[in-house]
């Protein structure tokens, strides 16, 4: 009831309901970073997140086809949501990420209560979609490619709504110039296109004064990063926008060498004040170069942890994936990185019964997998992604039964190393990012060392989420280990929650 006037009593209008979203991440680190971007466009738009997903205004799903049965998982989800959308038909639904750029139309058909369909070249275009549905109807936009000259193509040029203040995602190249037979990636991201070196720098400064003090540097290929770069500009006089865009030091060389630039990269970033640890995800084996594993050695702040997708033991199915390497390349360059970097953790990916693989095939992979000696490794059964090459081989497609088989073997010599390496590490004092309360109860924490290797621990005062910590690792389990607290060497760097930060 409104204030009265004149002894006649008015009502005051309700205040408009500020609007509510929800985003549902499918896939890889690629997508949940590009979810954070998502949801800070829509913050920047005015809507805050939703309690549940059920209680969402604007509800989007950021597809992923590089994981298992992504078409089935999407189209279960919309199912349900076509419910939600039959009991209020204000809420709106949009799908974007992989999926959406590979099927296109093809959501909408299925789908016709979808109101937005976006794909991957046009992330920051999210909420203008959305309005522009509410006022018009269903929406479609995919683009062919991503605009070298539109910065905020990448997701790190837009606003973002961040899970953790004291971590960051920073994506450095999007696309891929590979042609691996089980990916989809290369179809749907397109080529690589790399951020210019001083913008990254920048971006990196600017978390760091926010008080994050982790970065994840990303992208689809990440050694390769700035090929496209000094490709470009190796064809042009050399000009003042060059130190910018390939960094100081590449454009100071007369030669314009011919080294890539992700090791200045990493030790530009390591620079930072306030970073104390750079990490990166995903490098590609055959790009892996001394100059890389010299910067990780001599750069403080790059964490002793590589992930170095191996996929295949078997040289004839690295050649059929279209790897680019042989199981011995990928050995050798395994053992400089461990000779140039001390302590270092190596994880990989490895994929079982890709087609035409055969018993042999497989037990090169256990023998490679063997001597490997890896920390932890996310291995998969073959699964067809369709629009991918390897799809098309339906007449090679290994026996399910078999692949289980072979799978279960793989993980009992993976299992084997990595508690051999976790055991390895009791009695040593680590440093241990705190990440948070542990899932296992509230009386312990949860945080990781340089190593990447999850550390559980009683909680105590001043183990804050982004305090580091010395540890004492007191037990190992086969994916984490267990430690006690020796001292707080480092309280949390961030002064506030950051909902909205633009690069
Ligand atoms: S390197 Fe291969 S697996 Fe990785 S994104 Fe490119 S095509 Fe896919």
């Amino acid at each position: 009831m409104g204030p009265s006037l004149f002894g006649v009593t008015s009502t005051s209008p309700e205040p408009p309901r500020t609007r509510t979203y929800a985003v549902r991440t499918y896939g890889c680190q690629m997508n949940e970073h590009d979810s954070e971007r998502i949801a800070g466009l829509l913050e920047a738009d005015g809507l805050v997140a939703a309690a549940s997903e059920s209680e969402a205004d604007v509800i989007v799903l950021n597809t992923c086809c590089i994981r298992e049965n992504a078409d089935n998982k999407l189209y279960g989800a919309l199912g349900h949501l076509k419910a939600l959308k039959a009991e209020r038909p204000d809420v709106q639904v949009a799908v974007g990420g992989c999926l959406a750029q590979k099927d296109r139309d093809l959501i909408q058909q299925r789908a016709a209560h979808v109101d937005v369909v976006f794909g991957t070249h046009n992330v920051q275009r999210a909420a203008e979609l959305l309005a522009e549905a509410r006022q018009h109807g269903p929406v479609i936009e995919i683009l062919e490619e991503t605009a070298r000259d539109d910065a905020e193509a990448f997701p790190s040029a837009l606003p973002a709504r961040r899970d953790a203040d004291h971590s960051a995602w920073v994506t450095i190249q999007v696309g891929c110039d590979n042609s691996c037979a089980f990916c989809i990636v290369p179809a749907v991201r397109g080529p690589e296109i790399s951020r210019p070196f001083g913008e990254l720098v920048a971006e990196v400064e600017g978390l760091a004064a926010d008080g994050v003090t982790e970065v994840t540097l990303l992208g689809q290929n990440v050694n390769s990063y700035g090929r496209d770069l000094t490709t470009r500009l190796r064809t042009i006089d050399a000009g003042p926008a060059d130190a910018y865009e390939a960094g100081a030091d590449w454009a100071a060389d007369d030669r314009r060498r011919l080294r890539p630039l992700f090791a200045d990269l990493l030790t530009a970033v390591g620079d930072v004040g306030g970073i104390r640890r750079v990490r990166y995800t995903s490098p590609h084996p055959k790009d892996l170069r001394p100059e890389t594993v010299a910067a990780m050695a001599q750069s403080p702040a790059v964490c002793e942890h590589l992930h170095l997708p191996l996929q295949s033991g078997s040289d004839r199915v690295l050649g059929a994936m279209h790897r680019g390497y042989t199981a011995e390349r990928y050995l050798e360059r395994l053992a400089a990185a461990r000779a140039g970097i001390d302590d270092l953790a190596v994880s990989t990916d490895i994929i079982v019964g890709f087609p035409g693989e055969t018993e042999d095939d497989f037990e090169r992979t256990l023998e490679v997998v063997a001597e490997a000696e890896y920390d932890s490794a996310y291995a998969f059964v073959f699964s067809p992604r369709p629009g991918t090459e390897a799809a098309e081989r339906q007449d090679e497609f290994v026996d399910h039964a078999v692949c289980v088989e072979r799978f279960e073997r793989l993980q009992a010599v993976l299992r084997r190393s990595s508690r051999r390496r976790h055991e390895a590490r009791v009695g040593r004092i680590e440093e241990v990012l705190v990440e948070g309360p542990a899932k296992r109860g509230p009386d312990q924490v949860t945080g990781r060392t340089r190593q990447n290797k999850p550390v559980h621990l009683p909680a105590a005062e001043g183990l804050r989420t982004g305090a580091y910590a010395e540890v004492r690792i007191t037990a190992a389990g086969g994916h984490y280990l267990f430690g006690e607290l020796l001292e707080v060497t480092a309280a949390p760097a961030h002064r506030r929650r950051i909902p909205v930060a633009s690069a």
